[in-house]
């Protein structure tokens, strides 16, 4: 299968053959088709597989439609349990966006409020973001999720053994109910099969 064989739009088709990539690997020739029909998903798959493409990709070609509601605030949301994997998601969305005008910030812990406000404040089509950091602002009314379509959990397992189960259901809650939730953890089973049954809907399942 080819990159082509997936629909995606030509500034991402461009994007992914500047960085060198012939052919999607396993997850995102899964997993791809599956965000891009609206549907939910839940797909096993470990660091290193090519999982960050296989959710920001179906990201950005979503985007490449206007928005439903009018406002400023991120069409995308992706929650990653640390900063450093919320820094590799914006240097990928940064690779696979360079060929659209689309924006992108990171909201995480241990860096100063101010500009993050500032950052939020102004109009954002996709926002990464660690959980904790995330609700210190959502208390603060910091954040707009009126627009909100796409909610990506990276590492769910992760995030349920750091302790963030709540921190994500409330920023869920906080999301409209409409929109499409995608959830990626290295095991399905136990806390990220719980999670997934709370927060998702009739989800395509993907082990890979
Ligand atoms: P990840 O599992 O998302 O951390 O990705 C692991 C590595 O694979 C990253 O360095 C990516 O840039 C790279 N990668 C992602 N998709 C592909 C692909 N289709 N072909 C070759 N390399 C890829």
């Amino acid at each position: 299968m080819s990159f082509a064989e997936l629909n995606l739009c030509q500034p991402l088709m461009q994007a992914l053959a500047a960085s060198g990539y012939d052919q999607p690997t396993e997850i995102q020739r899964q997993a791809i088709p599956a965000a891009l029909s609206g549907q939910d998903v839940m797909a096993s798959a470990q660091t290193g597989t090519g999982k960050t493409a296989a959710f920001v990709l179906p990201a950005l070609q979503r985007l490449q439609t206007p928005a439903a509601v009018s406002g400023r605030g991120p069409r995308v949301l992706i929650l990653t349990p640390t900063r450093e994997l919320a820094q590799q998601i914006q240097e990928a969305i940064r690779r696979y966006a360079r060929f659209t005008p689309l924006r992108a910030g990171v909201i995480v812990g241990g860096a100063p409020y101010p500009a993050q406000e500032q950052m939020l404040a102004r109009p954002l089509d996709l926002l990464v973001a660690t959980p904790g950091r995330l609700i210190d602002h959502m208390q603060r009314n910091r954040v707009d999720f009126s627009r909100m379509e796409l909610l990506v959990l990276d590492e769910a397992d992760r995030m349920l053994d750091m302790g963030f189960v709540d921190d994500v259901e409330r920023i869920a809650a906080a999301a409209p109910a409409s929109r499409q939730t995608l959830l990626f953890s290295a095991t399905l089973e136990g806390g990220p099969a719980r999670l997934a049954s709370r927060m998702l809907k009739d989800p395509v399942r993907i082990q890979v």
